[in-house]
């Protein structure tokens, strides 16, 4: 369905159908959700792999009018952080799934070659990630990441995913939670008390891979604003600068959009930077390859290392190194996550 790329009408333009658990009938989140769509079918099922694990489904084709799944997660509540996400030195990194699947439609969404379905899974159990976070965190601190197989924040008018779990890390003195986003819905958390528990990380990227492979999210400008609005909070904000991705005129692109970000943002009241050439897991990439034939991106000639494609060495490290150089002018060394 056509979408003007607000997260407002993605949330509206899709879910024609949403399938529910029988067990999770009864869950708040549930009813809440039933409720904002009363147009939508429901279908009742036993569990939601009957639907999402489905054989044969076609991944971009059901992107063009996602259905929900509304389920109850019985077990994995903290998934250990993939050797292929930044840790930013903390020792105990875990991240969660609270959804499964995104509303934005990345070309370089690693989702594609991880799910087989497109439709989006909510699990309605969210006390019981809670309850396993807190068991944890009674051994260990933790950095725990929330929004990692998803984007929780352009999903917080379906259910505020985010402001539960600021509200829940703010007394946990051993926590520390990234929500990270592209969504410029900053105002869906804005009224909340900033909390230093809690870091906020945009993904930025330049104008035009937005416009060509990052589709359905918000331009670079409206980040820029809905970071711009988060720091003048309060909010500890991360900027990531990833995936770099190698296309053509690469170097003028960043170059341009790293200008741009600081010129609306002040980069001594940013928390850190983290910087990331694109990457996968070579499985997914070769199952994406098979279905998305219209994204050049996917087809560079990559280089295999233990199972993770990505550019050629040398040319990984000269566009991490056209990084730093141009975020160091702006930046100090030391908040430059590589
Ligand atoms: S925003 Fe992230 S999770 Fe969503 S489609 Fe893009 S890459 Fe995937």
């Amino acid at each position: 369905m056509p979408s003007n790329g607000s997260e407002k009408s993605l949330v509206n333009n899709h879910f024609s159908h949403i399938y529910i658990e029988k067990q999770a009938l009864e869950y708040p989140d549930s009813k809440r959700i039933v409720h904002k769509y009363p147009n939508a079918i429901r279908v009742l099922i036993g569990d939601y792999k009957e639907v999402f694990n489905r054989p044969h489904q076609r991944f971009q084709f059901q992107k063009r009018s996602m259905n929900l799944i509304l389920a109850v997660k019985k077990d994995n509540f903290l998934y250990s952080g993939s050797t292929q996400a930044p840790d930013f030195g903390h020792r105990h990194f875990y991240y969660n799934s609270l959804i499964m699947n995104c509303v934005y439609n990345c070309d370089y969404c690693y989702l594609q070659g991880m799910y087989p379905s497109a439709n989006i899974v909510v699990f309605v159990n969210n006390d019981d990630f809670i309850a396993e976070t807190k068991r944890q965190l009674a051994a260990h601190p933790m950095y725990l990441c929330i929004s990692y197989d998803t984007d929780l924040l352009a999903f917080e008018k379906v259910v505020p995913f985010c402001s539960r779990w600021i509200e829940f890390a703010r007394d946990q003195s051993d926590l520390k939670i990234e929500l990270r986003t592209k969504s410029s819905n900053y105002k869906a958390i804005a009224h909340l008390k900033p909390s230093t528990n809690v870091i906020l990380a945009w993904t930025v990227s330049p104008q035009e891979i937005i416009e060509k492979y990052e589709k359905e999210t918000p331009s670079l400008k409206r980040r820029l604003e809905a970071i711009g609005s988060a720091i003048k909070d309060g909010w500890n904000v991360r900027l990531c600068f990833d995936p770099l991705l190698r296309v053509d005129r690469w170097q003028s692109m960043y170059a341009a959009c790293i200008d741009q970000t600081f010129r609306l943002i002040p980069a001594d009241k940013l928390h850190d930077i983290s910087v990331g050439v694109f990457r996968m897991n070579s499985d997914y990439l070769s199952r994406i390859t098979k279905q998305r034939t219209n994204s050049e991106i996917l087809y560079y000639p990559f280089e295999k290392t233990d199972g993770t494609v990505s550019y050629p060495q040398m040319e990984r490290e000269e566009m991490t190194q056209f990084l730093l150089t141009k975020l160091e002018k702006y930046n100090e060394k030391e908040k430059i996550f590589i």
